[in-house]
């Protein structure tokens, strides 16, 4: 087969300055997903795009050939809408536990088609993998049963079928220091978003040291890009940006996360969670066609936590089995009086993840019961010798490391003020 381009002449496009042609990006996704363009060509294209840019066209096209380089699914034979929510990822995030039941509980269909974690970000499937049984990996035809006749709700991993471009240009940018680039960002998530085939799509876009964009600028912009690439492939799409300079509610680790959920379900759990999941919860039922719902009723009566007991067990686990505990725990003590001031989400999403609560490659297991429990926010008063952290780990050597990645942070200040934070949603964008 003569190929339409030379990979060379692709990336010197990129490199100068210039602008791809639809043609151009079409090949390269497709030779690339053939394996013609090789992955150092690949690399060297991320780079230059992530140094000189994609104008909106390109953006979109681009997101168009990953979407063309796989399967698409159609959720539109499905007695229920559709509505699915994808965050970009953050410390302690584990609103799609609790999200996806409450919303499923008012006929909605959510299928959450998740990931595992890989750094300092937890992975939604590797949380729930800390249930007794609960299987990831299951059948279109389980799926569309469970969506559309079952609880309505399925959290599951997302089959190789769907953007295959984007799982190999994943993977190189991870390696190639090219992931914190807006357009490719924003083409990865939407083309795997899009091709699942949602009616309906919330985007939680974090801002702040746990999350890929640190500034509210940046956060922006990803936003609307992906709002703008949603929008034109006729999915209904809106973005809340959240706070992720500290972590998300009082856990971060797998078991930890899902008892909080748990929490969460059952009409209790840490305020900024509760927040986050019904800000969340309503976007996805207005979107859906229902916006005088209201799902924090569904959290106070029960009808959310039987939506996650149903579900739990459509995926063949025991949602009244005791969940996995570490075997080793040690405390963090407040060495002063004070304030706390700083309590920095990267810090203590690396701890966590050195703990054994995440993975450095692929292929590592995880521990499902490491990780850090929080018992101080910032803004609060604490006194010398009061609990702010506990670690937990099966492997004690791991402590050391962990309590390293904390210098710098859990800051007190005897004089100090910080006022706590009054909202975890920062701006709403559509
Ligand atoms: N999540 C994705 O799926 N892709 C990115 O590029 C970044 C976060």
């Amino acid at each position: 087969m003569v190929e339409e381009f030379d990979a060379v002449d692709v990336i010197r496009t990129k490199r100068d300055r210039g602008v791809l042609s639809d043609a151009q990006i079409d090949w390269v996704i497709d030779a690339y997903t053939r394996g013609v363009v090789a992955e150092e060509q690949m690399a060297a294209l991320a780079m230059a795009i992530f140094l000189n840019g994609m104008n909106r066209h390109e953006i979109a096209r681009w997101a168009n050939a990953m979407i063309n380089s796989g399967e698409r699914m159609d959720f539109s034979s499905l007695p229920r809408p559709t509505a699915d929510k994808h965050s970009t990822g953050g410390v302690g995030d584990k609103i799609t536990l609790p999200l996806a039941p409450l919303v499923a509980a008012f006929g909605v269909a959510v299928p959450q088609l998740s990931g595992r974690g890989l750094g300092h970000t937890g992975g939604t499937l590797d949380k729930m993998e800390s249930i007794k049984g609960w299987q990831a990996n299951i059948s279109n035809d389980h799926m569309y049963r469970q969506l559309g006749t079952g609880s309505g709700a399925i959290i599951c991993a997302a089959g190789s079928g769907l953007a295959p471009a984007d799982k190999k240009l994943y993977a190189l940018r991870d390696i190639t220091s090219t992931v914190e680039c807006i357009p490719l960002i924003a083409t990865s998530i939407m083309s795997k978003k899009i091709a699942e085939g949602t009616g309906s799509l919330v985007l939680d876009v974090k801002v702040g040291s746990g999350a890929f964009m640190k500034n509210i600028e940046d956060a922006r912009a990803l936003a609307h890009t992906m709002v703008d690439l949603g929008t034109d492939a006729g999915v209904t799409t809106v973005a809340l940006l959240s706070d992720m300079s500290v972590p998300l509610g009082l856990t971060i680790g797998n078991a930890l996360e899902v008892r909080e959920s748990v929490e969460v379900l059952a009409g209790g759990g840490p305020a900024d969670v509760i927040e986050l999941t019904l800000a969340l919860a309503r976007e996805m039922l207005t979107a859906a066609g229902q916006p005088d719902a209201d799902p924090a009723a569904a959290l106070k009566d029960g009808r959310a936590m039987d939506t996650w007991r149903e579900m739990v067990r459509e995926q063949g686990g025991d949602p009244d089995a005791p969940l996995p505990v570490a075997s080793n725990s040690e405390d963090v003590l407040a060495g002063a009086s004070g304030v706390l001031t700083d309590m920095d989400a990267l810090k203590l999403g690396v701890a966590s993840w050195r703990l054994g609560a995440g993975r450095a490659r692929k292929e590592d297991p995880v521990q499902a019961g490491a990780g850090i429990e929080l018992f101080a926010r910032p803004g609060d008063h604490v006194e010398k010798g009061q609990k702010l952290l506990t670690l937990h780990t099966d492997t004690p050597e791991r402590f050391e490391r962990a309590k390293e990645s904390l210098q710098g942070t859990l800051t007190i200040d005897p004089d100090g003020h910080r006022t706590p934070r009054e909202s975890v949603v920062l701006e709403r964008i559509s």
